[in-house]
Order: C-alpha cells, then sequence, then structure tokens
C-alpha cells in the first residue's frame, strides 16, 4: 500500500481501513464492550460510521474514532491515515509545515495531528530490552543549540538524551534533566534487563552502576582496531543518535523542551518497526491510535468542541 492507494484520499474508504484494523471480529461498543451486537445507522442526517450499541441497557451510538486519538477531530480520516503513513515512513520525519502543505490543512492543525501521531506511536508497554547474551549500548547526546536567531547572546539551551539500543534489537530514548550517575543510573536500569551486557563509552558515570549488569564493557579507543569493530563499540547508539539529529535540525529544526520526549517516542518507533514494510508499520502505529486522547487545549481549528 503506498500514498496512492484510496484509503489517502477517500474518508469512507479510510474509515473502513480502520475498522477492519480495531475491530477484526466486528464493531465493539466503546461503552459495555460487547462485540459484534451493533447496527450501523443510516439516513441523509447521520453521519457516516455511526454504529448504535443493540445490549441492553447501553443502546449508545459510537464510532471507530470514539475513545482514540482522532475522537472529534475535524480532519478527515483520510488525511490522518495519509499523515501517518509519510510520518512513519520516512527516516527522519515529516514536519507540520510539511503535512500543512501536503494535506491542505493549517499549519496549526498539522502541528496537533503531528504531535497526536507521536502519541500513537508510544508503546506504554514497552518492557526492557537486553536479557543474557545481550548486548545493550548506552550512550547520551545534547540536543539543540543551534538555533539561528542569535538576538538574544544567550545560547541556546541544550537537551540532554539518554538512549539504549540492544544490538539487532529495540531502542529506549529518554530525555533526561541533566547527565549525572543519578539520571543515567534510573534510565539504563528501568529499560535494560539486568542480565544484558552493557556497553558504554569511558564516561565514569556509567562504571559504578555497570557492576549491576550481567557484565559492563567500556569503548576504549586504543584496543586492537578489530576486536574494537566487532564487539567493544558503540556504533549502533551512535547511528541512533546521528538519525535523531538529522531528523531534529533538518526537518523539525527546532524542538521545544517540553516536546522532546515526544520526538523520541517517534524516533524509536521507527527504529524499533524497521524491519516491517511501510503498510505494516503505519498499521501498528494507528492501532495505538485507539484508547490514547491527548489533553490538549482544544482550537477550532483543530476540532470540534
Ligand atoms: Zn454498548
Amino acid at each position: 500500500m503506498n500514498i496512492t492507494d484510496p484509503i489517502y484520499s477517500d474518508e469512507n474508504k479510510a474509515r473502513a481501513h480502520l475498522e477492519k484494523l480495531q475491530w477484526p471480529n466486528g464493531p465493539v461498543c466503546p461503552h459495555c464492550g460487547s462485540v459484534d451486537n451493533a447496527t450501523k445507522l443510516k439516513g441523509k442526517s447521520t453521519r457516516p460510521g455511526v454504529y448504535k450499541c443493540k445490549s441492553k441497557g447501553c443502546r449508545k451510538p459510537f464510532s471507530v474514532t470514539v475513545g482514540s486519538l482522532m475522537h472529534r477531530s475535524k480532519i478527515p480520516l483520510n488525511k490522518w491515515l495519509a499523515a501517518m503513513h509519510l510520518m512513519t515512513s520516512s527516516k527522519k520525519g515529516v514536519s507540520a509545515h510539511q503535512l500543512h502543505r501536503m494535506l491542505g490543512i493549517t499549519y496549526e492543525s498539522a502541528w496537533f495531528l503531528a504531535h497526536r501521531l507521536r502519541a500513537a506511536m508510544r508503546d506504554p508497554n514497552a518492557g526492557p530490552i537486553g536479557g543474557s547474551n545481550k548486548v545493550v549500548e548506552a550512550d547520551e547526546t545534547f540536543i539543540g543549540g543551534k538555533a539561528k536567531n542569535r538576538a538574544f547572546k544567550e545560547p541556546p539551551k541544550k537537551e540532554a538524551v539518554v538512549a539504549l539500543v540492544e544490538r539487532d534489537g529495540e531502542v529506549r530514548s529518554f530525555h533526561v534533566a541533566n547527565v549525572t550517575a543519578k539520571t543515567l543510573r534510573t534510565a539504563i536500569v528501568t529499560a535494560a534487563d539486568r542480565a544484558s551486557y552493557l556497553m558504554t563509552d569511558e564516561n565514569k558515570a556509567y562504571v559504578k552502576f555497570g557492576r549491576e549488569f550481567g557484565g559492563h564493557g567500556t569503548v576504549n579507543h586504543s584496543r586492537d582496531e578489530y576486536v574494537r569493530a566487532t564487539f567493544w563499540h558503540t556504533n549502533t547508539v551512535e547511528n541512533y543518535f546521528s538519525i535523531l539529529k538529522r531528523g531534529v535540525f533538518g526537518v523539525y529544526h527546532h524542538v521545544s523542551e517540553a516536546h522532546l520526549h515526544r520526538y523520541l517516542a517517534e524516533f524509536d518507533f521507527r527504529h524499533n518497526t524497521h524491519k516491517l514494510d511501510d503498510t505494516s508499520r503505519a498499521e501498528k502505529a494507528l492501532r495505538g491510535m485507539v484508547g490514547k486522547r491527548l489533553t490538549y487545549r482544544r482550537t477550532s481549528d483543530a476540532t470540534h468542541t
């Protein structure tokens, strides 16, 4: 499925696609949980895609977007799906400006939409990575500080990001207030199984809690080149940071401190699903749209009130 598929241009086909993804066994009432016990409402005055629950004591109307991140949105469903396809299939992401131009929606709507897509990509049940006989690379970097506006003498603040990547596996990244042994330890012991072999640079902060892991290697640049190339390296996490930075500077130009964790969820999601094809990746993200709602201040552009 590519961007020319009718689900990206026809709202009814987009809704049918979402229904098939969310309700493989027939419509599920979000109010009482009954499965395949609803009738589709028809008639000129009825919005398309509305069902009425047939369960005694419920009998409430619902649609596939109730309770989802798309709930009450004025943006047509086909544009939501197109935006998700673009964001999940572009290696460095897609900016609100690009979505605004490509989808013909206001910049403000595109901005809200993009943040809802990122929320859908965050996996609240993501467990620890690594395990015995698994190598987890950890490293920290700083994002920001390249703003072009030099009107203010004060340099832009840089934000610290810690990331852990299991070799040939998933990534978990975090925005941390500062880089200390305490913040590094909290992020790393939360996100990585302690049976893992931890690989870091020679930052002393890692040494103490590195002992809590199955093993701890530090990258020493004077080590034999062949051994370093095959085992003692942090290339995997460095590659992750390189894609993140190219995205943040090249596509998003600037990421505010308050939203950095959302961008990290987006880049983590793409890394963790890179083996899926574009269609499966977009469908996985769409499933994440259900049951998550952001409580942004409503604007007339972005939502009904
Ligand atoms: Zn019901």
